[in-house]
């Protein structure tokens, strides 16, 4: 990480700077198993990129295919060993056909940034939904069921060393549960056949509206970073 960039976050967090303190190693929680239902279903979406991203640009699965105005693939190197994965697109993102591009998308790169990582450079940014669920309502189930094999193949070609899910409705999801956000935090869950693992933080947009849990969120992010230099 480059140290000058830390306190930019930090700042934005409302936080002061401290140093990162390297962990022991071997602390991390062993990965907890998960119900297979959530990754391992076969995949009914195209299995090369081109392919799943046409399928995507030209679905018509769900309801919300009738209101929005892009689809949001996705953004990011294809080969991105992290990958993050949000709710869905809200009006910027549905305005711009590209994820997390509003307010709550540039606090997400202030805290990409202060672990040292981008969109642009080694990070992959994904939905639950490729379309704006209206008035930003929740992704209903059957719309985010009808748009799971999507982002399951995202996942499969892509191969990221972490997986990261921003908020409730992208935990929930991915690892089919309903346990509550602040229960899952912390802990290093796995996702799919190859057992990837997966973090949980807060979403941006809630730290935006809770910023009494930003200093949750940087420990989250400490987490991920260490994680990161570890796995290698
Ligand atoms: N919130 C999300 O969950 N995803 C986006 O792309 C933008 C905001
Ligand atoms: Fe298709 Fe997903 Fe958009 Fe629904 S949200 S229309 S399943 S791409």
């Amino acid at each position: 990480m480059d140290p000058a960039r830390r306190p930019r976050y930090l700042q934005a967090l409302g936080l002061e700077p401290w140093r990162l303190r390297s962990a022991p190693a071997g602390l991390l929680p062993a990965a907890a198993p998960v119900e297979p239902a959530a990754g391992s279903a076969p995949a009914k979406a195209p299995g090369d990129w081109e392919g799943l991203q046409s399928a995507v640009a030209g679905c018509r699965k769900c309801r919300l295919c009738e209101t929005r105005t892009n689809t949001v693939f996705g953004v990011g190197p294809r080969q991105a060993p992290l990958m993050v994965i949000g709710e869905g697109p809200g009006a910027d993102e549905d305005a711009q056909g590209e994820p997390f591009v509003g307010r709550a998308g540039k606090l997400l790169d202030e805290m990409l940034r202060a672990i040292g990582r981008s969109r642009r450079t080694d990070t992959f940014i994904a939905n639950v939904v490729k379309c704006r669920p209206p008035g930003n309502r929740e992704p209903a189930e059957d719309e985010a069921e009808h748009c799971r094999p999507y982002l399951e193949q995202q996942l499969r070609l892509v191969r990221p060393r972490l997986i990261v899910a921003l908020g409730r409705v992208a935990a929930q999801r991915l690892l089919a549960t309903d346990t509550p956000i602040g229960k899952m935090r912390g802990q290093t869950y796995s996702w799919g056949p190859d057992a990837t693992p997966l973090m949980v933080t807060y979403h941006p947009a809630y730290l935006l509206r809770n910023p009494g849990d930003k200093a949750k969120s940087w420990e989250d992010l400490k987490r991920i970073h260490r994680f990161l230099g570890e796995s290698r």
